[in-house]
């Protein structure tokens, strides 16, 4: 029998039956406007205001400081155009990173078109950006960083700690300078918790986290200006306009409120999946790169350069054996771009074309590790000799 094993998790995930349970009836029955002021309005209201709170519980939050949105991309947009466009009396400045997620990036360079100056802070080996580098990035004139929490696409932790620290002393001594993350990634993955952070602005997307596609939220710490990206309605407190899509905000708040009860468990059963998955992928095929730090990362990506052998044509390969893996970011497979994350990791051309993320969930299984480690050592060794003979 063809069983098929999803290994893209990082890309988007199933949504879970109990989050589909939770929004059914906002699509049916209390299928009021959360804005109107009759008995369907007040219950949908109701089921915003509660799928807040637990948004704002999993990142230890206050309700009022998080804001629905379409998706991670959106939130990205509203944090860092948003906040650009809010203070920009207060100078020009931003600090970013090479390897953020392209919905911070391309707003940066848009930015940089409209006359703002960003500092993209390179990475060391293993991916992660230096806090020395940051330290030294910032100018009276800086009014925001952004540095996300962890990478999509090698599940390296940033040191967004340091940063939020440092941003605190900075705030103390009167600067005015802001920290966003974008936290898509590691939300559900690992604690993610404002205050400990220090950030001003954090992005989840819903569809990471086993809640449909197209809602996420912002956090925005309280005092925390922003332009808003949508106009047209007071919703979310005017700072995006719109009717809020009560379903999907319910399923964002069951999945957030599901996240943190499985926090712990979901830990380690992803690490245990992966390691699994590392060590014998290490014993069974030669001449490998595993890309990114060794421990500070996610506990569900892997992301390895087989040498000699094109992504692409690996993942199409395995796709062939029922395995869907990535090639990097979901928005850049189709083309053959080496990635620029791994490039920026220092990796040569070519390995940076054979890299392919394996990236993990929670309804993944043992029998899926060892189905991908029955069928990935022929698949390379036959792309190989492909290659060789060529
Ligand atoms: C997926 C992703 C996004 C975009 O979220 P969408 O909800 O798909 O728009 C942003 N940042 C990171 C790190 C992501 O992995």
């Amino acid at each position: 029998m063809f069983r098929r094993v999803y290994l893209d998790n990082s890309a988007t995930t199933a949504v879970d039956p109990a989050v589909v349970e939770a929004m059914l009836p906002y699509l049916t029955e209390d299928y009021g406007n959360a804005s109107s002021i009759h008995f369907f309005g007040q219950r949908a209201r109701a089921a915003v205001d509660k799928a807040r709170h637990q948004v704002a519980d999993l990142l230890n939050a206050r309700p009022n400081e998080v804001i629905f949105t379409s998706g991670g991309t959106e939130s990205n947009n509203l944090a860092v155009r948003g906040f650009a466009e809010a203070n920009q009396q207060h100078g020009h400045h931003i600090i970013s990173s090479v390897i953020e997620h392209s919905a911070v990036k391309t707003v940066c360079e848009d930015l940089e078109e409209k006359g703002f100056d960003i500092t993209y802070l390179p990475v060391n080996e293993a991916g992660i950006v230096r806090i020395e580098d940051v330290a030294a990035a910032v100018r009276d004139d800086t009014i925001l960083i952004t540095v996300m929490l962890a990478n999509n696409e090698i599940g390296t932790l940033q040191p967004v700690e340091e940063i939020g620290r440092m941003v605190r002393q900075l705030k103390d001594q009167g600067h005015r300078i802001r920290f966003h993350t974008d936290a898509v990634q590691a939300a559900g993955k690992m604690p993610v918790d404002v205050e400990a952070i220090g950030c001003d602005l954090l992005s989840i997307s819903g569809h990471k986290i086993y809640a449909p596609k197209g809602i996420g939220a912002l956090y925005v710490r309280r005092g925390t200006r922003l332009h808003p990206q949508n106009i047209g309605g007071r919703q979310e407190r005017g700072i995006r306009g719109g009717t809020e899509s009560v379903p999907n905000i319910v399923a964002i708040g069951k999945a957030a409120e599901m996240a943190k009860q499985e926090l712990s468990s979901e830990i380690v059963k992803l690490s245990s999946l992966l390691s699994r998955f590392e060590s014998k992928v290490g014993e069974r095929v030669p001449d490998i790169v595993f890309n990114g730090d060794r421990d500070r990362r996610l506990p569900n990506i892997s992301n390895i350069s087989f040498r000699g052998v094109e992504g692409e044509g690996l993942l199409i390969n395995l796709d062939m054996h029922g395995i869907a893996v990535s090639t990097g970011s979901a928005c850049s497979s189709g083309s053959i771009e080496p990635s620029r994350i791994i490039a920026a990791l220092g990796r040569d051309d070519q390995l940076a074309r054979s890299a392919i993320r394996f990236s993990f969930g929670k309804n993944n299984s043992v029998e899926d590790v060892d189905q991908v480690l029955e069928v990935l050592p022929h698949a390379v060794e036959s792309l190989r000799t492909l290659s060789r003979n060529s």
